[in-house]
C-alpha cells in the first residue's frame, strides 16, 4: 500500500513504433506536475501489479503540462520489453521517481556520451540541457539500420554509431577515438552495457584521464535484471 501511494499513475497518451524494436512513449498526468526532473536521472516503471520494476531515462519533461516521454528498446521477452511492446494509446501506468541516476550538473563541453540502444533516451535529453556546444554520442548496437533510422527520428543525426562483433573488437576503435578526445579536454559520460562501461573507464583511466572526467551508470548487463 505504501509503495502505491508514492507511485506516481500515468495515461499513455501515445506510443509510436520508431522501429520493430523501439517505441517512443509519452505519458501525461496531473501527477507528473510537481515535479524536479533533471536531464539523466530515471524512472521506475511498475511491472503490473507485483513490486517488480523496469527503468527507463526521460527523454524530456514538461512540469506546466504533465508530460514525459520515454524511449523503450524491447531487446527481448522481458517484462519492460513486452510491457513497452504491448502498449497503446490510453493504457495507464504506475512509477516512481524521477530519481536520481546519472548527475549531470555541471557538465560542460566537450562531452562525449557513450552508451547503445538504452542510451538514446538520454542522449535526447542530454541534448536539451547543455550548454552550446552539445555533445558527441558514440553509439554501440547491433542492428545499425533501424538504430539509425531511430536516432534520425528522434534528431540525432549527428550520432555516430558502431556495429557490435564478436568478442567486443570494436571496442577498441571506440577507445582509440576517446583517447583521441580525453587529449582535447573531453568528459565522459558512459552509459549501456556494463561491461563496455568498464573496459572503456579502465582504458581511459590508464590513459590519465582523470576519474572527476568521467560519469558512468550501467543501464544494463547479460544474464541480471533490475541493475538499477
Ligand atoms: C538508470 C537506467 C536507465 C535506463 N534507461 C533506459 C531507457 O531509457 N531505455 C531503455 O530501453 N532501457 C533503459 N534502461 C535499460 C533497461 O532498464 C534494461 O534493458 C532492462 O533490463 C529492460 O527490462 P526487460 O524486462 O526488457 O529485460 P530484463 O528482464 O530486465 O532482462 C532480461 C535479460 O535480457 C538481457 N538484456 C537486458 N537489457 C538488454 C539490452 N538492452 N540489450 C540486450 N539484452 C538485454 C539481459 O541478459 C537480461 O538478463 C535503463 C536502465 C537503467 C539502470
Amino acid at each position: 500500500m505504501l509503495l502505491r501511494w508514492l507511485m506516481r499513475p500515468a495515461r499513455v497518451t501515445s506510443v509510436e513504433t520508431l522501429s520493430p524494436r523501439f517505441r517512443l512513449i509519452a505519458l501525461e498526468s496531473e501527477a507528473l506536475k510537481d515535479v524536479v526532473w533533471t536531464a539523466g536521472q530515471k524512472v521506475q516503471v511498475a511491472m503490473g501489479a507485483g513490486l517488480s520494476a523496469r527503468t527507463y531515462t526521460p527523454m524530456s519533461w514538461d512540469t506546466a503540462h504533465g508530460r514525459t516521454r520515454l524511449l523503450a528498446f524491447t531487446h527481448g521477452d522481458g517484462p519492460g520489453s513486452r510491457w513497452a511492446s504491448g502498449l497503446r494509446d490510453g493504457d495507464t501506468c504506475q512509477f516512481f521517481g524521477p530519481r536520481r541516476s546519472l548527475d549531470l550538473a555541471g557538465l560542460m563541453p566537450p562531452v562525449v556520451l557513450f552508451g547503445d540502444e538504452t542510451s538514446f533516451g538520454l542522449a535526447a535529453a542530454l541534448r536539451s540541457n547543455l550548454h552550446a556546444g552539445g555533445a558527441l554520442h558514440m553509439f554501440e548496437a547491433t542492428e545499425i539500420v533501424e538504430a539509425r533510422h531511430v536516432l534520425e527520428a528522434i534528431h540525432l543525426n549527428e550520432a555516430r554509431l558502431i556495429a557490435r562483433n564478436a568478442g567486443d573488437a570494436h571496442l577498441a576503435t571506440v577507445e582509440a577515438e576517446f583517447l583521441r578526445l580525453a587529449a582535447n579536454g573531453a568528459q565522459f559520460v558512459l552509459t549501456g552495457k556494463a561491461s563496455s562501461i568498464q573496459r572503456v573507464s579502465r582504458t581511459l583511466k590508464a590513459a590519465g584521464v582523470a576519474s572527476s572526467r568521467i560519469k558512468a551508470k550501467a543501464y544494463w548487463a547479460p544474464g541480471k535484471t533490475g541493475l538499477d
